[in-house]
């Protein structure tokens, strides 16, 4: 995941495009999660083709996996590769898309839980700042 300061997406259609490079087996992976989510809000989500809309999710691959937070600058680009292609991972990304940080992450989280910043590796403090 990375964080970017973008708008939230408030509701509806969310426009996408597969890389080239996507093939039809991880296509289908990405329909059941979006699929799920399109369930799981009672379709007030929706993922869809993109046409010509000015935002959109553009799905590539890539070295890594992850996506920003929401959108800003009218398009999201969320990678993956075939060690993460998997449910699990491709709804992470996908809830990312729509704007929900890690529970971590979150603003108030130091309401509720200590980080031991002592206990994180070096180069991995990022992953465990809060917005
Ligand atoms: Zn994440």
């Amino acid at each position: 995941m990375f964080h970017q300061l973008g708008t939230k997406l408030s509701c509806g259609s969310i426009s996408l495009t597969f890389g080239t490079d996507s093939d039809a087996d991880e296509e289908a992976l990405f329909c059941d999660g979006m699929n799920h989510i399109y369930k799981a809000t009672n379709a007030f989500v929706k993922f869809v083709k993109r046409t010509n809309e000015t935002n959109f999710l553009v799905i590539k691959r890539d070295n890594f996996c992850g996506a920003f937070v929401g959108v800003e600058k009218g398009f999201n680009i969320l990678q993956m590769n075939s060690k993460c292609m998997n449910n699990a991972t491709i709804l992470h990304e996908l809830y990312h898309v729509l704007g929900f940080e890690h529970e971590h992450s979150r603003s108030h989280r130091d309401e509720y839980v200590t980080i031991l910043y002592e206990n994180i590796c070096p180069g991995y403090i990022i992953y465990y700042l809060s917005y």
